[in-house]
This record gives C-alpha cells, structure tokens and sequence, in this order.
C-alpha cells in the first residue's frame, strides 16, 4: 500500500536516530528507518505502526541506497525529510598509530555515506512538488560538537564531522532556491550505544565529560531527536545551511573548570 510521504532516518535502529523516529512518529508523520541491521529496522517499524517502513541499507554503498531508495518509493509518494545520522565511532588513539583503514571507513560512513543519501533523496525532493512553507522538502545532518572543536586522539571522527558542516553548507546553498533546506545539528556526548562503546574502550570517563559541560551532564537521545524534528519543520522554514550545537554550552564555553561552580 502506497502512503503519501515519508521522512527517512539512516541509523534509524538505535540511538538517536531510532529517538528521531518514535518523535516524528509521535507528530504522526510516517518514518521509514534505513539501517545496516535490517531486522531489527524492520522491527522497530513494526513498533511505531504498520505505515512506518523498515530497511536494510548500508549508507557507504551506493548499490544498497538504490536498492532502499527503491522499496522506499514502493510505499511513498513523497519525501518530506530526511535525517543523515548513520555513523560509527572511531578507534580513538594517537595520529600516529592510526590504522588507515579504519581512518577510511569513519570518513566512508558519515561522508560518503550522507552524499549517496542526500544526492538520492535530494533527487526524488527535486521532482516533488512545492509545498508553501515546506518547500520540496528538508535535509538534516549529525554533526557533532567534534565537527566545532578539535577533539585530541579522534582524528577520523574529527575530520568526518567538520565535513559534515561543509556538505550542509553547500548543499544548502545549492538547493535553497530549489526549496530544499539542509541544516546540522552537533550534539554533544548524548547516551547512546556509540558513547557507551568508546566508554567501555575506555575513550571517554562519562564523569569528566558530565563535568566539561555547563549543564553538567549528558544528553539524552530525545533532547536530540526534538531539534532535529523543529529544523525539519515548517517551523523552520528560514533556516537553511545553520549548523545548531545541541551540547549543553560545551562549545560556548571557554572558563576554567573551577569558573562553572562560581555561580553555585
Ligand atoms: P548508535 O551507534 O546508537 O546508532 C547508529 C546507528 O547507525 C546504528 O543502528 C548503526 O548500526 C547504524 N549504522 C552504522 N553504520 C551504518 C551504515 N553504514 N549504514 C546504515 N546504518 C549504519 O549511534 P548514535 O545514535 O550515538 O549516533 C547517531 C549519529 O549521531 C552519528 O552520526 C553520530 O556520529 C552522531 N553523534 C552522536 C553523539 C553521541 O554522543 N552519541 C554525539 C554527536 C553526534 P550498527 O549498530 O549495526 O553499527
């Protein structure tokens, strides 16, 4: 059976982008959840309803975004939205020992993997139809506050997530007057199975970082879905090419540790 739109969410299984799906889903809108694991994507679909869609897809290959692109088109007509938040942590360590494959594969994820997505979505948006204050549709990308700062022994994941800010910039600036939007979020540390992997690699002390940050804690998944559904919104129709930190000040700030408990 055919419905009339969709947003789509890569990684859409876990963490953020599964917090993305239930949010949009609670709005009523139909989500269909691309990720690499396809029964559970399936699953999680089945949860949300029976007119949410789930698809195996890996994101770095171009042949498998087809293929999703495909079925998702069997099920709707039009893509209102699309969430660019597949990725994979980095095996942090020193510059100098990086392993280059591994180098290659976190850049392959959130780079190569947001272009063959964005170029096929943005593609069906093109041919869509204008809607008023929602144009052809909207695009949002995971940076991160690694995308901002420079975070030491995450060289990869560093790079990727300031290329993701370039992408969003210009393709913002590409399809803005096509009446596509593209903006970034940059969470910070938000608890999630990504985090908890580099926690347990022993790449991040959760109690340093809750510390770092002046609202002394970490994110949940759903403070993160619910910037990602504004930026998608009618709501936001002036906003196109923003990269929007979602951190807690992490990146505002720039005292000293001691100068955060001053005003306690
Ligand atoms: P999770 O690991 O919880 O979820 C990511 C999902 O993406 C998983 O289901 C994963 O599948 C899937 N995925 C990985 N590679 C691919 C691929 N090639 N094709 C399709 N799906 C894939 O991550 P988070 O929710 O924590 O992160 C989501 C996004 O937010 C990422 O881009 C991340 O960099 C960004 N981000 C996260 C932050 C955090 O603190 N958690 C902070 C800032 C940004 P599988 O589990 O099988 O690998």
């Amino acid at each position: 059976m055919t419905h009339s739109s969709c947003t789509l969410i890569t990684g859409g299984a876990d963490g953020i982008g599964w917090a993305t799906a239930q949010h949009l889903a609670r709005q009523g809108q139909a989500v269909a959840l691309l990720d690499l694991r396809a029964d559970l994507a399936r699953q999680r679909a089945q949860e949300l309803g029976s007119h949410h869609l789930g698809v195996g897809c890996d994101v770095t290959d171009e042949a498998s975004v087809q293929a999703a692109m495909a079925q998702v088109l069997q099920h709707y007509v039009r893509m209102e939205g699309l969430v660019n938040n597949a990725g994979i942590g980095d095996q942090t360590g020193a510059t100098v020992d990086q392993d280059v494959a591994a180098f290659d594969r976190v850049l392959s994820v959130h780079l190569r993997g947001c272009f063959l997505m964005s170029q096929a979505v943005g593609q069906h948006m093109l041919g869509q139809a204008r809607h008023d204050k929602a144009g052809r549709g909207a695009i949002v990308n995971l940076g991160s506050i690694a995308s901002l700062t420079g975070l030491p022994m995450r060289n990869a994941y560093s790079a990727a997530k300031a290329g993701i800010v370039g992408m969003t910039r210009a393709m913002a600036s590409e399809w803005a007057r096509c009446g596509i939007r593209v903006n970034a979020v940059a969470p910070g540390y938000v608890r999630t199975a990504l985090v908890a992997a580099l926690a347990e690699q022993g790449a991040l002390d959760m109690g340093a970082i809750a510390q770092r940050t002046p609202l002394g804690r970490m994110a949940e998944p759903d403070e993160i879905a619910e910037v990602i559904a504004f930026l998608l919104s009618p709501q936001a129709s002036y906003i196109t090419g923003a990269v929007l930190p979602v951190d807690g000040g992490w990146t505002a700030f720039g005292g000293t540790q001691a100068s955060l408990s001053v005003a306690n």
